[in-house]
């Protein structure tokens, strides 16, 4: 039983995310995700980003954050000294997981910060620092919070509030970069160097302007929560994580850099995605799930300490090989980032040549044809009426289906 008080099931499409290279490495990747065209457009992005030879990607350790908050410190500056000499005692006593000590993680640095001027007076905060390896580490880290806290309150003379992970998990990054020639843009309305400053004038808009950069990011998104859905991983904690991350500067902004390298004659589009991502291999439901388990098989992520499965035994490249690629939570991580760049990618060139609804308007009329009733052969048929039409509403296809059923109800 994974919740509470269940009734059901709630099922999402499972897509295949293609054409991804990333550090020379062919990838298909699983996406869970009900939004019509977000398969398709990764997959183009990943095969324009195959021009430029693909995705290179790297990532910090797998270093989460447990907060611990000491209130009614008498002198903050004394309580500070105090809990930094005692590190490794602290770190001692937040060693709660012996099979993250044995995997080279566990608890690794403390940290201690002085908040003022909040309603509640000023509060005392230390910082955890927990190499977490393979798993999301939410209760690695709480349980770590939970167990030094005590130590903590006798350290500063204050009282423990909250024991808890932080999901600004800056010390866990990630990154993917890009780097692709002009000429792959290029179609018969626009020329490559056109579309390139299109896309980087389009990121300096999101960079500057949060309203935009809030659409932006939500379209890295679209790729990002699909892979972590398909793998089982909680999506919520890597969003709360990279929108405050976005704000770092005290500005909401673009998560993505693009912009235009070389001279004219030799122009190409350079693209950096970094955020925080805490996921996990293990742990969660990423084992749990059937399906995210599969996912990570897709991966190549779930082989450890398991027989390769026969079907993958004689595979070719696609999704590397056990002996040979990277595995783990940093390397989901980091393919994460390749979609989001992905996406980011195929968004920002919809946008600044034929607009985001062409492509989208297809897709868009078939869910609204399937909305109205329409199944098999009439989806398509309505859908096309309906692009024809330029009249893309649930309403009208209810219309179309009653004249195609009374068609064939005949007189
Ligand atoms: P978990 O506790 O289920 O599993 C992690 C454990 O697996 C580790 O503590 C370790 O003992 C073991 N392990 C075995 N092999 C390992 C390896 N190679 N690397 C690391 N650990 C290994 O999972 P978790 O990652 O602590 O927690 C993830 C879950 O917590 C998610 O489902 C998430 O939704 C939930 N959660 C999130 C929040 C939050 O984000 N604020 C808060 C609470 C819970």
């Amino acid at each position: 039983m994974m919740i509470e008080n269940v009734v059901g099931r709630f099922a999402l499409p499972l897509g295949i995310g293609a054409n991804f290279q990333i550090n020379g490495q062919d990838y298909l990747v699983p996406m869970a995700i009900e939004e019509p065209s977000v398969v398709a457009a990764v997959s183009s992005g990943a095969l324009l980003a195959r021009s430029g030879g693909g995705f290179s990607t790297s990532s910090t350790d797998p270093v989460m954050i447990a907060q611990v908050q000491l209130l009614d410190v008498p002198d903050a500056a004394k309580a500070e000294s105090a809990i930094l000499a005692a590190k490794d005692q602290i770190l001692g006593a937040a060693d709660t997981s012996p099979t993250l000590t044995r995997l080279g993680g566990g608890p690794k640095e403390i940290e201690v910060r002085q908040l003022t001027g909040t309603p509640a007076g000023p509060m005392l905060i230390v910082h955890l620092l927990i190499d977490c390896q393979d798993a999301m580490g939410a209760n690695a880290a709480n349980t770590a919070a939970e167990a030094a806290a005590p130590l903590l309150e006798r350290l500063s003379g204050g009282r423990a509030g909250l024991r808890i992970l932080s999901n600004l998990s800056d010390r866990r990054r990630a990154w993917a970069e890009v780097e692709i020639p002009a000429d792959a843009f290029r179609s018969n309305a626009f020329s490559g160097s056109e579309v390139i400053h299109g896309i980087a004038e389009a990121n300096a808009f999101a960079y500057a302007d949060p309203y935009r950069a809030a659409t932006h990011n939500k379209g890295i998104f679209n790729g990002v929560d699909a892979v972590l859905l398909a793998t089982g991983n909680d999506w919520r904690a890597v969003e709360a994580g990279a929108h405050a991350w976005a704000a770092r500067d005290g500005q909401y902004r673009a998560l993505t850099d693009w912009h235009v390298r070389g001279r004219a004659d030799s122009e190409s589009l350079y693209g950096r995605l970094e955020l925080p991502i805490a996921v996990g291999t293990v742990g969660g439901a990423t084992r749990s799930h059937p399906s995210a388990r599969l996912a990570l098989r897709i991966l190549g992520l779930d082989l450890q300490g398991e027989a390769p499965i026969e079907s993958e035994k004689g595979r070719s490249q696609a999704n590397g090989d056990a002996g040979e690629c990277q595995q783990g939570a940093r390397a989901l991580s980091e393919i994460v980032a390749a979609v989001g760049l992905a996406q980011n990618l195929a968004a920002l060139r919809a946008l600044v040549t034929t607009g985001i609804q062409h492509g989208h308007m297809r897709l868009h009329a078939r869910q609204m044809a399937a909305s109205a009733g329409a199944v098999g052969d009439a989806v398509e048929h309505i859908a096309g009426q309906m692009v024809a039409e330029g009249n893309i509403r649930v309403e009208r296809a209810k219309e179309l289906l009653q004249e195609k059923n009374g068609r064939l109800a005949g007189p």
